[in-house]
């Protein structure tokens, strides 16, 4: 279904000129360059819509994913717009639309929204049996799960405009937060704010975070806020552990320093609060072989959440399982978000923005003309958080 836009029936010459239209960065193709398109923006809403005008996008690893074609077998329909770390204010509404706090949102109002088309279906195994309406087996996305030539076109959030289907979870930023803490965070904070729910971290406890990514970052002052005793992040390179002991951690240890994961485990039993290891460990790597050994930061009876596994990176080779059983683990894992850990998310972060200098880590700002310079450069490792500002 490639092709360009959708044709526009002939219009008159007045009408032509009345026509707004909006620029978008489409993905065409996997490891293509990005295109710029322009498609008309919607006129008028459909009841409980919102259109907002994008104030900044963020860049996150997922999404270079998506571009180099690691999808894990899901099929897109191109052209589309990337774009779900999100900050909009809102154009126009369709009729009265209230976010998810009851609050009427009006013109001019900055939101962000998760990715999820309208709601869960609250019907399906996943939704009722199973209690995870976050894997809902109808749940439709914003951004790589829609075609861009599809009427109302904005879909995503790297474009000038994003149509917002009715029912959707809107969260109306409060006055004074600014854009670039809650895009810096991106998708990294609401998945945090879901683990750490599956952790129940007490007060005092030692957490180590094993990645020091977006993910693992934020786990720092989600661990810290939720009152842990002792935060200990595990990863690399040097700036990034840098960053998380700005953002709540204690202590961090730098993997390419103690290349041996047998001296990191000696570490953590070190450097936690007891001798006999962490209470609760948070994978945040995506790397196999760190399910092992983040097994060994633990204490008997402790907590593994394991957070970063999001894609297929192949088998870990050296796990025994064994260890499962006599350290008595408990071991869950923590699968993307629902609504309500973005509601969570966004109070956290208007609470701690001057305690933690999250807007300081947007080192990359570019014009929608340079998403292909921006994905590379995000690629490469070498930003720290990019942003797309239409
Ligand atoms: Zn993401
Ligand atoms: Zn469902």
């Amino acid at each position: 279904m490639g092709g360009g836009p959708v044709a526009a029936p002939p219009v008159r010459n007045e009408e032509k000129e009345a026509m707004k239209t909006g620029k978008a960065a489409v993905m065409v193709g996997f490891n293509k360059p990005f295109e710029i398109r322009n498609y008309p923006v919607p006129e008028s809403l459909e009841p409980g819509a919102v259109l907002v005008k994008m104030v900044m996008a963020g860049i996150c690893g997922t999404d270079v994913h998506t571009w180099l074609g690691h999808t894990g077998g899901k099929v897109l329909q191109f052209p589309v717009i990337l774009g779900h770390e999100n900050v909009g204010e809102i154009v126009e509404t369709g009729g009265e639309v209230k976010d998810w706090n009851g609050v009427v949102l009006k013109k001019g109002d900055r939101i962000t929204w998760p990715t999820t088309i309208g709601t869960y279906c609250y019907q399906c195994f996943n939704c009722t049996v199973a209690g995870i309406p976050n894997k809902c087996l109808q749940r439709k996305t914003y951004g790589a799960g829609i075609s861009s030539e599809q009427p109302p076109h904005f879909f995503g959030g790297w474009a000038e405009y994003c149509y917002l289907y009715p029912r959707t979870s809107l969260f109306r930023l409060p006055d004074g937060l600014p854009p670039e803490a809650l895009v810096a965070s991106g998708c990294a904070a609401p998945t945090m704010v879901h683990a750490s729910e599956k952790a129940d971290i007490h007060v005092g406890d030692t957490v180590v975070i094993q990645g020091s990514g977006a993910v693992g970052l934020f786990g720092a002052i989600v661990a810290r806020e939720n009152g842990a005793g002792k935060v200990i992040v595990v990863g690399g390179p040097k700036e990034r552990l840098e960053l998380a002991r700005r953002w709540g951690a204690d202590s961090t240890i730098d993997i390419s320093e103690l290349k041996d994961p047998r001296d990191r485990i000696q570490r953590v039993k070190e450097e936690s609060l007891s001798a006999y290891g962490a209470d609760v460990v948070f994978e945040c790597s995506g790397i196999p072989a760190a399910f092992a050994e983040g097994v060994q930061y633990a204490r008997d009876g402790g907590r593994y959440v394991v957070v970063g596994q999001f894609m297929d990176a192949g088998p870990s080779e050296s796990f025994h399982p064994f260890w499962i059983t006599f350290k008595e683990l408990t071991v869950k894992g923590s699968y993307s978000w629902e609504p309500k850990h973005t509601g969570r998310a966004v109070a956290l972060i208007d609470r701690v923005k001057e305690k933690y200098p999250l807007k300081d880590i947007v080192t990359h700002r570019y014009p929608l003309e340079q998403t292909t310079e921006a994905l590379q450069s995000v690629r490469d490792w070498k930003t720290i958080k990019a942003v797309l500002v239409p």
